[in-house]
């Protein structure tokens, strides 16, 4: 496939999970990706090797978001990786905002330090992203943000997260209107439960407990919200703007 061929992607937090799978997904598709990463390298490198491998193309761009200058590391990243790939002054096609931070932390216990630290990563390097990105993004763009279920299903041990991922949705339905007339369409992904590699998704009591939530009795895979921020980013979404697509697998169906 490649109805991506030409156009330019940047999918933060991409050296692992949901991220992984879509900037491969994204470079199957025909887009030259950047791999955006924060601490993990190695696995950043690994990711663009595979790609490559397949014969699609990516880099990889660190940046630690959430703190001063985070922005300005990313595009400059960003900017080279492109100009390296003979796409300077191509600018930007596709935007994935999703990198993120959980919380699993008890109401009672969510100090200023963790909150601010959910709302850096997760919900003010997202919207200076999209801020700087508005003079990257060509016309007839797509701005995807990674939001998550639980804007819609309550768990308080997630309150404070849950409450950035609700700030990310509006940045996507506000934002949605401010760039209709360049042709950029601005969407938000919500994830249920999905295995993204850590040791919990080994335990099988666990697993069983979290694909109960779905009723196709089976926890996400990566390839699943991939899929459908692939759909938001071709032509073929082009009439969908300012909305959420549950990627929870039914899990807000109830049980
Ligand atoms: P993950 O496996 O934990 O990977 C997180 C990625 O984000 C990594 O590439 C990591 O980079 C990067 N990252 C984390 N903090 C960063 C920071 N401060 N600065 C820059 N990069 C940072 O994540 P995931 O589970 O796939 O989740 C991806 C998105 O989906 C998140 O927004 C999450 O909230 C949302 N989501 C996930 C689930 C789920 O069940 N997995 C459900 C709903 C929503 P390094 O490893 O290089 O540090």
């Amino acid at each position: 496939m490649s109805r991506l061929a030409g156009r330019t992607a940047l999918v933060t937090g991409s050296s692992r999970g949901i991220g992984r799978a879509t900037a491969e997904r994204l470079a199957r598709d025909g887009a030259l990706v950047a791999v955006h990463y924060n601490s993990d390298e190695a696995a950043a490198g690994k990711v663009v090797a595979g790609i490559t491998e397949e014969g699609g193309r990516a880099f990889a761009v660190q940046a630690e978001l959430g703190v001063p200058g985070d922005v300005d590391t990313l595009v400059s990243g960003l900017e080279a990786g492109l100009d390296e790939h003979g796409a300077s002054g191509h600018g930007l096609d596709i935007l994935v905002n999703n990198a993120g931070v959980m919380g699993g932390v008890a109401p009672e216990d969510v100090t200023p330090e963790i909150f601010d630290r959910l709302v850096a990563v997760n919900a003010k390097a997202p919207f200076f992203l999209v801020q700087r990105a508005l003079g990257l993004l060509n016309d007839n763009g797509r701005i995807v943000n990674i939001s998550s279920g639980l804007t819609r299903f309550a768990n308080p041990q997630e309150v404070a997260y849950a409450m950035t991922k609700g700030a990310i949705e509006q940045l996507t339905l506000h934002f949605a209107k401010h760039l209709a007339a360049r042709g950029i369409t601005v969407n938000s992904v919500a994830p249920g439960i999905t295995d993204n590699g850590t040791p919990v998704f080994d335990m099988p009591e666990v697993v069983e407990q979290m694909a109960a939530l779905s009723p196709f009795h089976r926890v996400g895979q990566t390839r699943d919200i991939a899929d459908v921020v692939a759909f938001l980013a071709s032509d073929d979404a082009r009439w969908i703007t300012g909305g959420l697509l549950d990627a929870s697998g039914g899990t807000l169906l109830g049980g």
